[in-house]
């Protein structure tokens, strides 16, 4: 049975997307068959793995509004090695048509039922708010990863998703863990990240990746062709760090 595991934070614009995208075709890299959803009606993990949002004839919007199955709307990303269930403008449709619904919230859990034993890892991009289709993400969850960029706010940002995740938790699914927090577009020069980062040590412990992303322009060039970072420029360092990640967490999951 394939892990599920959503990638979020309420914030925009701290790596969520990115992560998702290099993540995924890492864990390509070691073998593992990987289906991705994008969850944001922007379509930004779509794009950036080469899908066109607007030329897809399905999306994640036929998937939680009209039952359609998973395996007849997902679409292989040639230039990332793994599947994905596309997302676009649609779905924002989808977050309001979802409140009328009976059992709105297990709408993906249920989707995903089937699928779990076709895949190693079933990772989820969330929109950047704490919405319904974030919540159907949660619920669908077994583990939770959280990219955070180690500024000011980002500690105060993380308490509502921390309330968030421990309300799903208690009524919702019981399942669902912090499989990690992981930090992204770092900068050891700033004497900032270094003292939010120490916090966030010292606060979490081992929930922490050792693993740090860098701030690497390859890994913003990235999506504009189509690629996730290591088919863009394999020796980058973001390209190394999220193989990093990859190993870590798979480390992480044997023990
Ligand atoms: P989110 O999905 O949380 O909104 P994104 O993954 O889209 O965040 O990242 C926001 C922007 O920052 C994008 O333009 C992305 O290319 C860029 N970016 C993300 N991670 C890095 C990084 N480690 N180094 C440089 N740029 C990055
Ligand atoms: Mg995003």
């Amino acid at each position: 049975m394939g892990r599920v595991i959503a990638v979020t934070n309420q914030k925009g614009g701290v790596g969520k997307t990115t992560t998702c995208v290099n993540l995924a075709a890492s864990l390509v890299a070691t073998k593992k068959k990987v289906l991705l959803i994008d969850l944001d009606p922007q379509g930004n993990a779509t794009m950036g793995s080469g899908i066109d949002k607007n030329a897809v004839e399905r999306s994640l919007y036929d998937v939680l509004v009209h039952d359609v199955p998973i395996a007849e709307v997902s679409v292989h990303a040639e230039n990332c090695g793994y599947d994905m269930i596309p997302s676009n403008a649609d779905v924002t449709a989808a977050e309001v048509e979802l409140l009328a619904i009976e059992g709105k919230e297990f709408r993906l859990r249920d989707a995903l039922a089937i699928e779990r034993a076709e895949y190693d890892y079933i990772m989820i991009d969330c929109p950047p708010s704490l919405n319904m289709l974030t919540v159907n993400a949660l619920t669908a969850s077994q583990g939770v990863i959280i990219p955070m960029q180690c500024e000011y706010y980002a500690l105060e940002g993380l308490s509502a998703l921390l309330e968030t995740i421990s309300q799903i938790q208690e009524v919702l699914n019981p399942k669902l863990e912090i499989d990690g927090l992981l930090r992204t577009m770092y900068d050891p020069r700033n004497s900032l990240t270094n003292d939010v980062s120490k916090q966030l040590t010292e606060y979490f412990g081992d929930k922490v990746y050792r693993t740090v992303i860098p701030r690497n322009v390859r890994l913003a060039e990235a999506p504009s062709h189509g690629m996730p970072v290591m088919a863009y420029d394999k020796q980058s360092k973001g390209a190394l760090s999220y193989l990093a990640l990859a190993g870590e967490m798979l480390r992480r999951s044997d023990q």
